[in-house]
């Protein structure tokens, strides 16, 4: 499509200023480079805090618009991330020797105004329901006298013995699921209880697995009950992510998706259920049982939304540090660009900056890359990757990974850099994810040696490996790791540090309100860069390759590769 060339005349400029001290640095680190090659300089330089900040305040500034993919702000971003990388001297790794790796996606944006109605009651987009269509056709976005079927928790998992959508001629219905997987609310003693990962959220927990399943099992619409503990995240994040969703520009236009997808506030599920004299609590306790079956309600529902499909043109930028001895072999790490863009105002606000989320992961990894650059140079290559469009479905990286630019088999690890830390200096880093790799015991050295621990993900429940970019890779076999922000404060301990969790989420997570603030403290978020950066390298110049855990969900398809790694 086409870019608006003014605003990329103008962001040319902003990062002409950015990164005119880094390309300094770089190149007097080319000469530190060449004197640590000769062994006269065995580290690298530190992470830099200032220079965090610079990139944070540039991509969070309200002349981003937010970063939407397809924007003049999501245009700027990526050339912005691509002159920083040419300063830094990393060498473009994109389609035909360019930075960019261009690719088009359908934007589907929903009108205010949509309903779903039953006999005798009508509920509205937004305050009370939530949803969308992904058919490019146009077709099918409205259902007339849909009939309502409860699908458990929507989780088809035959290696369990468990399918939620068993038994039921799915055309023309819509399916009510439950958010989460089946044993989240399980008690010990119960059946399934342990089968899905405890507390934990696995892949069978999330929305778009849920969505993928019912279209699979070939229903016309799918809608989730939220509930803001198993969703981990309230009402508002569900609102606020889903006005507008991209997707891929599919050959088939969408074919083998439901026509309607979507969320429903749990009170109008409750009086749905009720309406058929059905409750809501013993059905769902109902849906924790092994041999589970889908409950039609006697309710047909009809929908009625407005949607309009554009087609958008983004781009992940890849550029590449090459290896000194096995250039072909890679390490990978990776952080969205893309935010939320322009939406409804929040106090006033209608720009959704994504400081945290995630300017400041693009800063972490621009920092890994700086003093990696000004360092010796490891045996394998090192790829940084920006990612568009990951905050609706980790397309972006979805993307590469269907179209990776060095081969995935001899790609020995992925890291993804979401939202750093940002209220001090940390005693610990959590994982999402924990025990999945056999990068967890090199990383329980580093962050040793640093004085700090490595924490199994606090949160479990929260589904995080699950959720940002490295998930694609790990999907597709490639070990995968998601270093992420401690909860333990040095000053404060873990009461301090899950307060700040709290007010983070209730406040500004996926909201206007997520801001550049020069209160920032980084101390955390420079330790976690530096153990990653470590434990990069240490990765990048081994002779072995990371593993899967034995049993994990993603051993057998690395292993399907292993050929390739003789
Ligand atoms: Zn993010």
């Amino acid at each position: 499509m086409k870019r608006w060339i003014a605003g990329t005349a103008l962001v040319a400029v902003v990062v002409a200023g950015a990164v005119a001290t880094q390309f300094a640095q770089a190149q007097s680190g080319q000469t530190k480079s060449k004197a640590a090659q000769a062994g006269q300089l065995t580290t690298y330089p530190a992470i830099d805090d200032g220079r965090l900040r610079t990139h944070i305040k540039t991509l969070a500034d309200d002349f981003f618009e937010g970063r939407s993919p397809g924007t003049r702000g999501d245009d700027m971003a990526t050339t912005y991330v691509a002159g920083a990388m040419a300063a830094l001297g990393l060498e473009p790794a994109g389609d035909n020797g360019t930075w960019f790796q261009n690719f088009e996606l359908n934007r589907f944006t929903t009108a205010p105004r949509g309903t779903f109605a039953v006999e005798d009651e009508i509920w509205y987009q937004g305050k009370d329901i939530m949803m969308i269509s992904r058919k490019a056709d146009g077709s099918s976005y409205n259902l007339v006298d849909a009939p309502l079927v409860f699908a458990g928790y929507g989780v088809k998992a035959l290696e369990k013995n468990w399918d939620d959508f068993a038994g039921v001629n799915w055309d023309g219905k819509i399916a009510l699921v439950l958010i989460n997987d089946p044993d989240f609310e399980a008690v010990p003693g119960d059946a399934v209880a342990g089968m899905f990962g405890g507390k934990a959220m696995q892949w069978y927990g999330r929305w778009p697995y849920k969505f993928e399943a019912a279209a699979k099992a070939g229903a016309a619409g799918v809608l989730i009950i939220h509930e803001d503990a198993p969703a981990a995240y309230g009402w508002g994040v569900v609102r606020n992510s889903n006005g507008t969703r991209f997707d891929f520009v599919r050959p088939d236009g969408g074919a083998n998706l439901a026509a309607i997808e979507g969320w429903m506030q749990r009170d109008v599920a409750v009086e749905l259920f009720r309406k058929s004299g059905l409750d809501f609590e013993a059905l769902k306790k109902a849906a924790r049982t092994p041999g589970f079956r889908p409950v039609p309600l006697n309710q047909t529902a009809t929908i009625d939304i407005g949607v309009t499909r554009e087609s958008v043109a983004t781009r992940n930028v890849v550029g590449v540090l090459k290896g000194a001895s096995r250039p072909n072999e890679t390490v990978l790490i990776g952080a969205h660009h893309d935010h939320l863009g322009i939406r409804e105002p929040i106090n006033g606000d209608k720009i959704y900056n994504g400081a945290m989320d995630n300017a400041s992961g693009m800063a972490g990894m621009l920092e890994i890359a700086r003093t990696i650059a000004q360092g010796p140079r490891p045996a394998r290559s090192i790829v940084f990757a920006s990612w568009a469009a990951e905050e609706q479905g980790l397309l972006g990286s979805d993307y590469y990974v269907n179209n990776p630019r060095f081969p995935l088999e001899k790609t020995a690890a992925a890291f993804t850099l979401d939202m750093l830390a940002h209220r001090g200096a940390t005693t610990e880093m959590e994982f999402p994810g924990a025990g999945k790799t056999s990068l967890d015991t090199s990383m329980k050295a580093i962050l040793a040696a640093q004085g700090r621990t490595y924490t199994p993900d606090r949160n479990p429940q929260f589904g995080l490996f699950y959720r940002s970019d490295h998930f694609p890779f790990a999907r597709a076999g490639v070990p995968a790791m998601f270093p992420s922000t401690g909860t333990t404060l040095v000053k404060g301990g873990v009461e301090a540090g899950q307060a700040a969790t709290k007010e983070w989420f209730d406040q500004r997570y996926h909201k206007p309100q997520d801001e550049y603030d020069p209160a920032f403290d980084f101390a955390g978020a420079l330790m976690d860069l530096t153990a990653t950066r470590s434990l990069m390298l240490e990765v990048a110049n081994a002779a072995t390759w990371p593993q899967w855990t034995k049993g994990d969900e993603f051993e057998a398809i690395r292993k399907a590769s292993d050929a390739a790694r003789k």
